[in-house]
C-alpha cells in the first residue's frame, strides 16, 4: 500500500483546508452553540460540492474517493469535530446506495444528498440495544405492498433535519434494514416524531434525536433486506461511519497539537518559554508521532475501501479504536500545556476536549471495535 496522499489529493487537501479555514473555521463557535443553523450551513457546504464528494458524476457528485471525503472531514474537524458525525452518518448511506442500491434508489437520492439538499441519517440503536444488534425491537412489516414501522430509536445524529433515514429494524426474527424517505409525500400513513436535540458533553454542532416510529407505513421498495444480508449491510453502513469518524479525530487532534505548540513557543516561565522543558517536550513529541499513528490507520482504512474490501471492516474498527483514544488523550495533554488558557471556555482546546470523549462511545464504543477484531482474529 502506498501510504502517502497522490499529488492531486495533496492538492485536494490544500482546497479542503483554505475552505474550512474561511467557511467552517469563523462559524465554529456559532455552529456549537446553535446561533448558526447547522440545516443552512450545510446548504452552504453544499453549495461548494462537498456534501457529495463520494457521489458519482453521473448522480451529481464529485465522483471522489472515501479517502478525499476524509480528507475533506479531516480539514473541517480542524475548526468544528462535530460535523465529523453529520458527515459520518451522511456518507456512510451515500456508500449504502452506491453499494447496494436499485437503479431507482440511485437515481432519487444520490442527486439530492450530493448537494445537500437532503442530508441522511442512521438510526440503528436502540434503549435496549446499543452494541447488541440482535436486541433491536423496533419492527418492520410488510402488509399489502407497504412496510408498517413501530419502535424507538435512540441517539440518530442529523434525524431532525434528516430527509433520509436507514432503520435496522426487525421483520420476524430476522434484523431487517430499510432506507425510509422522510419527504411527506413519501409516507402512506402513520407517523413520526422526534425528541428535541439531547443535551450532551460535546460533539454539540450536531442534531442527534431519539425517533418514534408509530405506524410509519411507507412504500415496500424501501426494504433493503429482510434476510442475512441485513447484517452485513449494516456492519458496512457503520464501517464507513466510523472510518469518517477517524478523520474527525484526526482533525481535532492536529488542532490541539498546533496550539500547544504555539503555547510552547510563546508561554515564558522560570525566564523561559515552556516549550524548552523537557517534561512539556516529549508531551508535544508522544503527541505528534500518534497523531501520525492514527492518520495513517484512517487512510489505510480509506485506502481498504476501495481497494481492498475484505480488510475494510478490521482496518475502519482499527482506526475507529486508535484514533478516538489518540484524540481523548492528546486533547488533555494539549489542555494541560496550556495550563488555564487550555481549561477556559474562550479556549476551542476545551470544546474539543470534550468532543474526544464522545468519540469513544459514538457509531459503537472502544470496546466494540475490539469484538471486531478478536472476531477477524477468529478466537
Ligand atoms: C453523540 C452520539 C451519536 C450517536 N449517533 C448514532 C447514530 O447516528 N446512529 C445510531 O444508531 N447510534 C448512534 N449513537 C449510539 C451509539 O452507537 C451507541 O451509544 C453505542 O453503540 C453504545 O451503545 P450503548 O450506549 O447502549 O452502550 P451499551 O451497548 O449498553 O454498552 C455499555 C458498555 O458496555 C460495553 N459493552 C457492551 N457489550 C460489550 C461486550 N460484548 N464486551 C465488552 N464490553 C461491552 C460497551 O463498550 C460500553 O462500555 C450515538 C451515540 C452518541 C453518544
Amino acid at each position: 500500500m502506498n501510504t502517502f496522499l497522490s499529488a492531486s489529493q495533496e492538492s485536494l487537501k490544500e482546497k479542503y483546508r483554505s475552505f474550512a479555514e474561511q467557511t467552517i473555521g469563523r462559524e465554529a463557535q456559532a455552529l456549537e452553540e446553535h446561533e448558526v443553523s447547522l440545516k443552512d450551513f450545510l446548504k452552504t457546504i453544499g453549495q461548494s460540492g462537498y456534501c457529495g464528494i463520494t457521489v458519482p458524476k453521473d448522480f451529481g457528485g464529485q465522483g471522489g474517493s472515501l479517502l478525499d471525503l476524509i480528507l475533506f472531514v479531516e480539514s473541517a474537524c480542524r475548526f468544528e469535530p462535530g460535523l465529523g458525525m453529520t458527515f459520518a452518518c451522511h456518507t456512510a448511506a451515500i456508500e449504502l446506495i452506491k453499494k447496494y442500491g436499485t437503479d431507482t434508489q440511485k437515481a432519487r437520492f444520490l442527486p439530492l444528498l450530493a448537494t445537500g439538499e437532503i442530508i441522511a441519517t442512521i438510526a440503528f440503536a436502540e434503549e435496549n440495544a446499543g452494541t447488541d444488534w440482535q436486541a433491536v425491537e423496533t419492527t418492520a412489516k410488510v402488509e399489502s405492498g407497504k412496510v408498517v414501522l413501530n419502535g424507538k430509536k435512540v441517539w440518530a445524529v442529523n434525524a431532525e433535519i434528516a430527509g433520509l433515514m436507514v432503520v435496522l429494524s426487525k421483520s420476524g426474527d430476522k434484523l431487517s434494514l430499510l432506507l425510509v424517505n422522510l419527504n411527506p409525500d413519501a409516507i402512506a400513513g402513520g407517523a413520526i416524531a422526534f425528541s428535541p436535540n439531547k443535551r450532551r458533553l460535546g460533539l454539540r454542532s450536531c442534531f442527534v434525536n431519539d425517533v418514534t416510529f408509530d405506524g410509519l407505513t411507507i412504500n415496500e421498495d424501501c426494504l433493503f433486506s429482510s434476510d442475512s444480508q441485513a447484517l452485513a449491510m449494516s456492519h458496512y453502513v457503520m464501517d464507513v461511519a466510523k472510518a469518517v469518524l477517524s478523520a474527525s479525530c484526526i482533525g481535532l487532534t492536529e488542532a490541539a497539537l498546533d496550539e500547544a505548540v504555539n503555547h510552547a513557543r510563546n508561554r515564558k516561565q522560570f525566564g523561559v518559554n515552556i516549550g524548552q522543558f523537557q517534561g512539556i517536550q516529549w508531551k508535544l513529541a508522544d503527541m505528534s508521532a500518534e497523531l501520525e499513528g492514527a492518520r495513517l490507520q484512517t487512510y489505510r482504512a480509506a485506502w481498504a475501501h476501495d481497494e481492498r474490501p475484505e480488510d475494510f471492516r478490521r482496518f475502519s474498527a482499527m482506526a475507529k479504536l486508535f484514533a478516538s483514544k489518540v484524540a481523548k488523550v492528546h486533547s488533555g495533554e494539549a489542555m494541560q500545556v496550556l495550563g488555564t488558557f487550555g481549561i477556559s471556555s474562550d479556549s476551542s482546546l476545551e470544546r474539543f476536549y470534550r468532543d474526544a470523549k464522545m468519540t469513544e462511545i459514538c457509531l459503537g464504543t472502544s470496546e466494540a471495535q475490539k469484538l471486531v477484531l478478536v472476531d477477524e482474529l477468529g478466537i
